[in-house]
């Protein structure tokens, strides 16, 4: 390529704003944006909905407990979508091999990457996941006012998919160099990902501590060596690793 022809399309890829190269594309890009509006418009939603069922006397202890484990849970799905990523496909098995199985394999030849993509690329992966379910609670779950129960399933399914958008945000925070100050504050409450705690799967051969949301659940999922054993329950149904 010429000189010129490579500035020309340097300038294009600069044009078409950050990361947007490779695939990474603009009609990708678009899905997030929309994604994650739709993220912030359910979740907003949900919540009113929450308080209303709390005001009319439901119970709040459902809510705190769904609450809790709904943010345990996010922790959970980040180490599944981890570990499949970093084990299972290539990046040109459809629809995931782009997006998730790419970004993870990268991201453990370069850490630092992910401190370089803005808000949308960072969080919009996430929305294009969570936001569905969102939506499906909320079309399939209707309000009850002052049923426990029902307070727990909105709160779980509230607190979880907000664990899972902050799931890679609290990912790259704990790669950078000088997180913002709620990061750092998140960070030493545990409530996202510590660095230290993190740093222990870029050790070796990425095979432990996958979950990344806050990482609660790592100790307890090396104990049983769930990892492991989930890898020999997928070989004896014939799905070997592929890196
Ligand atoms: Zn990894
Ligand atoms: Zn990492």
């Amino acid at each position: 390529m010429s000189g010129a022809a490579a500035e020309a399309k340097d300038d294009k890829e600069r044009a078409a704003g950050p990361s947007q190269v490779g695939v990474y594309t603009v009609g990708h890009r678009r899905l997030e944006i929309a994604a994650i509006l739709a993220h912030i418009a359910l979740s907003v939603y949900l919540a009113m909905r929450i308080s209303g069922e709390l005001a009319a006397g439901g119970k709040g202890w459902w809510a705190l407990g769904a609450a809790l484990l709904g943010y345990m849970a996010a922790d959970f799905v980040s180490g599944w979508v981890h570990w499949l990523a970093d084990n299972y496909g290539t990046e040109h098995t459809p629809i995931v091999g782009p997006t998730f199985v790419r970004t993870f394999r990268e991201h453990h030849l370069d850490q630092k990457a992910i401190t370089r993509h803005d808000f949308i690329e960072t969080n919009g992966d996430s929305c294009v996941v969570s936001a569905p379910v969102l939506a499906l609670v909320a079309i399939f779950v209707p309000a009850m006012p002052g049923v426990g129960w029902a307070v727990g399933i909105h709160t779980f399914a509230l607190a979880m998919c907000l664990g899972v958008l902050l799931t890679t945000q609290s990912h790259k925070w704990s790669h950078m160099e000088n997180p913002p100050l709620v990061a750092r504050v998140l960070q030493s409450m545990r409530l996202v990902i510590n660095p230290k705690h993190h740093a222990k799967h870029h050790r070796g051969k990425h095979d432990t501590h996958y979950c990344i949301t806050t990482g609660w659940l790592n100790p307890v999922l090396q104990t049983l060596c769930f990892w492991s054993g989930m890898k020999k329950l997928f070989l004896l149904f014939g799905l070997k690793q592929t890196s």
